[in-house]
């Protein structure tokens, strides 16, 4: 990886984490996460508010406290699950997930995942990418939680 695309994609993960993209608490949610990262005391929690047919996600909320590396990982992963079908956010949560635990040997797919391939580079920091994964494992859970 070229020294000017880690820059890009550091700028990237820095610009999320202060944007803090839906973060905030949800009055109504169809079902809830939390997931804790001990190694670093990450805390996460996500809501999903589903489409009336419950076949999409009208909107990923979360809450919490983390490092810089989880909250903006929340942040990018709320505007990419906004309006998108839970097999497709399905598909996405995976190939993070693979991109993540591939230390560095697996890059990641930008059409597929938007922003979040900025966070590439922290799958060559093991003690990072638990970080990383935290709200998209705590979305998986919450959307195991809803019936189909
Ligand atoms: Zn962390």
């Amino acid at each position: 990886m070229s020294e000017n695309l880690d820059e890009l994609y550091q700028q990237v993960i820095l610009d999320h984490a202060k944007a803090k993209k839906g973060s905030g608490v949800l009055a109504h949610a169809d079902a809830e996460k939390h997931e804790h990262n001990p190694t670093c005391g990450d805390d996460v929690t996500v809501q999903l508010l589903m489409s009336a047919d419950g076949d999409r996600v009208e909107r990923l909320a979360w809450h919490g406290d983390g490092c810089s590396i989880s909250t903006a990982s929340a942040s990018v992963l709320s505007e990419l699950a906004e309006g998108v079908r839970r097999e497709e956010l399905t598909g996405m949560i995976d190939s993070f997930r693979e991109v993540l635990r591939s230390r560095g040997t697996v890059e990641a797919d930008e059409e597929l995942l938007g922003d979040a391939v900025a966070f590439q580079g922290v799958a060559k920091f093991v003690m990072r990418v638990k970080c990383a994964m935290l709200p998209w494992v705590a979305t998986e859970g919450a959307l195991r939680l809803i019936a189909r």
